[in-house]
């Protein structure tokens, strides 16, 4: 860690953030596809953490180092809460928009609709 890391926000941080490559570790992510390290092996999922502003964290350990790093997933948008909305208006169980293959279905917690694999609020039980 070099000086500077004052501007992060080490306060819920379990794990080092991971930015470069984020965006292809996600969508292995989504498809339950295996996560390759950047430090070698692979990435073990241990924990998902809701966020507050309804986006989602996820914790996972390097399988070679055990180092742990942190993977944000992103917020909902506007499409995929209108998913979600048109699937509880037509009777249907709500599915997390972002998995397909197994798909997940959404939980109520706390009063929202939340995946449990990756933590995003996608809106509220009617
Ligand atoms: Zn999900």
């Amino acid at each position: 860690m070099s000086a500077g890391w004052h501007t992060q926000e080490p306060a819920s941080s379990e794990g080092i953030p991971l930015q470069k490559g984020s965006k292809a570790l996600l969508k292995a992510y989504y498809a339950n596809a295996h996560l390759p390290s950047p430090m070698g092996g692979f990435l073990e999922p241990l924990s998902v953490r809701q966020e507050s502003n309804g986006a989602g964290t996820i914790l996972l350990e390097c399988s070679s180092s055990s180092l742990r790093f942190e993977l944000s997933v992103p917020k909902a948008n506007r499409a995929e809460k209108a998913k979600v909305k048109a699937a509880q208006e037509a009777g249907d169980v709500p599915l997390c928009p972002r998995h397909e293959d197994p798909v997940q279905r959404l939980q109520r917690i706390g009063g929202h609709l939340v995946c449990p694999r990756c933590g995003v609020r996608f809106g509220r039980p009617i």
